[in-house]
């Protein structure tokens, strides 16, 4: 096992993977910007490195900055959280370069393959996985996007091959709209994601996102922990997610399941990833593979007993799963709300500032997941996510109830935050049924009012 690891990262997924170091007896090494020097990864972590200015672009991305203070720590790992360069295959290339310094998470090369949202589809049509409707190849011209239209009929989304998060998609309802969503997508690749590369798939109208979680190790293992369901969304960005789906029943849990482990195994993927998919009509649909931890998945956690980021640190040092396919379990329902500094009432506009209360709840079945205290400056440089809410209880009735006790004492002051909008879904029929897809918010609930 590792002596001591940096977590190139900052906020709650860096307290998060301290944490699954703690019990490993791993050191933990934090990197900070000038705008986090007392910020919760930088207390709990056993040392601390400043790598530069508030901006990410000038710290937690700067690649050559972090290298060197894993070189003066002497940490013998990197671990690059969510977001940030966590999904970025030339940065792990140069850490798995380094002597002396192991990458947890995927071999660069699986992750270049699967980044790329054509080549994912290419691979995944390889193993058998039934992908969006739509083209595996980049798409260049209007006419192009035209043909594919007519081909699978309107709407069509143009999405950027580096995308994620809606970022670099343009939906178009009919030809005429093609020439400048085009433009536009192409456009946000470039600025997002450094890639203008865009193809073109079928636009599902009112499907669930369901995606499952992949552990696979150097040793031909590879198993799924179930799946999660993230269809309540806004504008294409999770703000709950549970596990198992409500949407999915036995037959359909094992077959998504099954192609998940089909699509990893032939990248020759390792460590964690999610497989996600969207389904309408009881019909699957690969959409892409995120080859890093998820912010989600502590769902699955609740419902397996398995510590994801612990396996990612025993999966990077070599180690063996310790279960087959058949061993995991799953158990009761979990339900996370993203506690994200914005304003439900001025449309979710991000709201930086002092964080005055803070007093999360506890008790049986509650967990949560930061790096906030009181009087904590909010700092608008970064996500606006300050912390987790998951909730677990036996059943998917009882765990509404329990995220209800559970919100109402989450006391939280200074910011805005989405709490109040998270008590309001709790009262929302379609949502308690497990019935939302997820064009909800956006069409029905009048997420913006
Ligand atoms: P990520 O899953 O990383 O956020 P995407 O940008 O591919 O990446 O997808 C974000 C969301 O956009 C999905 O969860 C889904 O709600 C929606 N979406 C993406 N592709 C499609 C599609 N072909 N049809 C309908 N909705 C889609």
């Amino acid at each position: 096992m590792f002596d001591k690891l940096l977590v190139a990262n900052r906020g709650e997924i860096a307290v998060r993977v301290m944490q699954a170091c703690e019990e490993l007896g791993i050191e933990t090494v934090a990197i900070y910007s000038d705008a986090d020097r007392n910020a919760g990864h930088v207390e709990f972590a056993d040392e601390a490195y400043n790598v530069g200015p508030a901006p990410a672009s000038e710290s937690y991305l700067d690649q050559e900055a972090i290298l060197e203070t894993a070189d003066r720590a002497g940490a013998d790992a990197i671990h690059p959280g969510y977001g940030f360069l966590a999904e970025n295959a030339a940065f792990a290339a140069r850490v798995e370069d380094a002597k002396g310094i192991t990458w947890v998470g995927p071999p660069s090369e699986a992750m270049e393959a699967l980044g790329d949202k054509t080549t994912a589809r290419q691979v995944m049509q390889a193993a058998d996985v039934p992908v969006v409707p739509g083209t595996s190849d980049p798409v260049d011209s209007a006419a192009e996007v035209r043909e594919l239209g007519d081909e699978f009929g309107y709407p069509v989304a143009i999405k950027a091959a580096g995308g994620g998060g809606g970022r670099g998609m343009k939906i178009v309802r009919s030809a005429d709209e093609a020439e400048d969503a085009l433009e536009s997508a192409k456009r946000e690749g470039e600025a997002y994601f450094d890639d203008a590369t865009v193809y073109v798939e079928k636009y599902l109208e009112s499907p669930k996102h369901v995606e499952v979680q992949i552990l696979a190790d150097e040793h031909d293992t590879v198993l799924h922990l179930g799946e999660r369901d993230c269809s309540l969304q806004r504008r294409h960005q999770k703000v709950i997610e549970e596990a198992p789906s409500p949407a999915l029943d036995g037959a359909l849990r094992e077959a998504i399941g099954e192609a998940a482990r089909r699509g990893v195994r032939e990248a020759g993927y390792t460590n964690a990833g999610t497989v996600e998919f969207l389904v309408e009509d009881s019909e699957f649909y690969f959409m892409e593979v995120n080859t890093r931890i998820q912010v989600e998945h502590t769902v699955t956690e609740e419902v397996t007993g398995i510590d994801i980021v612990r396996e990612q640190l025993r999966i990077a040092a070599g180690e063996e799963l310790p279960d087959a396919q058949a061993d995991v379990d799953i158990n009761g329902h979990a339900i996370e709300f993203r506690i994200n500094a914005e304003n439900p009432a001025a449309e979710f506009a991000p709201t930086p500032g002092e964080l005055e209360t803070y007093v999360p709840p506890g008790g049986l079945g509650v967990r949560v997941d930061d790096a906030v205290t009181e009087g904590d400056e909010i700092a608008g440089d970064y996500d606006s996510m300050i912390a987790k809410l998951i909730v677990r209880a036996p059943t998917r009735e009882r765990c509404l109830e329990r995220s209800r006790r559970a919100l109402g004492h989450f006391d939280i002051s200074g910011p805005e935050t989405i709490v109040p909008f998270h008590r309001l879904m709790l009262d929302d029929a379609t949502f308690r049924a497990g019935e939302h897809t997820t064009d909800y918010l956006d069409s029905e609930v009048g997420a913006d009012e």
